[in-house]
């Protein structure tokens, strides 16, 4: 299902400032800040302000159309969503990001934890990192230069 039938699903409306931040995050390969988003639109001539953006991505977080990834240095970004279980795995040269399907079987990991901490879990986050294949050519093509 497209992100706009998502939205109109949900009782939402496209506006313009959820058009414009779901168009950009849909053709970035890397997370984006709310402010990169806004510069970016700003550069191109869109004249969407600071505020605007943060609402369009907190609705947008809301419904699952967009998510949060950690960069390797613990700042945060912005990348499209994907529908149902899914987690991310982002390039740590790069930090462009993919989606893949959550078909992990946590379970025996979480039995254990409740069993230590007595916490009944609900919720998980995972996000992998690693060497995208582009990267992994041009660090191959450093070495080989050497
Ligand atoms: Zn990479
Ligand atoms: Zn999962």
């Amino acid at each position: 299902m497209s992100w706009q039938k998502e939205l109109s699903n949900k009782g939402y409306r496209v506006s313009e400032p959820r058009r414009l931040v779901m168009g950009l995050l849909a053709e970035s390969a890397q997370p984006m800040t709310p402010l990169e988003i806004y510069q970016e639109l700003s550069q191109s001539g869109q004249n969407l302000g600071m505020a605007s953006v943060y609402r369009a991505l907190e609705l947008l977080a809301e419904l699952g159309l967009v998510c949060v990834v950690y960069n390797p240095d613990g700042s945060s970004g912005y990348v499209a969503g994907s529908v149902g279980h899914h987690h991310h795995i982002l390039c740590k040269k790069c930090h462009r990001t993919i989606t893949f399907a959550g078909s992990e079987d946590l379970s025996d990991l979480i039995r254990r934890v409740e069993a230590e901490t007595k916490f009944r879990v609900s919720d998980h986050l995972l996000q992998l990192y690693g060497i995208c294949p582009d990267c992994q050519k041009i660090l191959a093509d450093i070495l080989e230069e050497n």
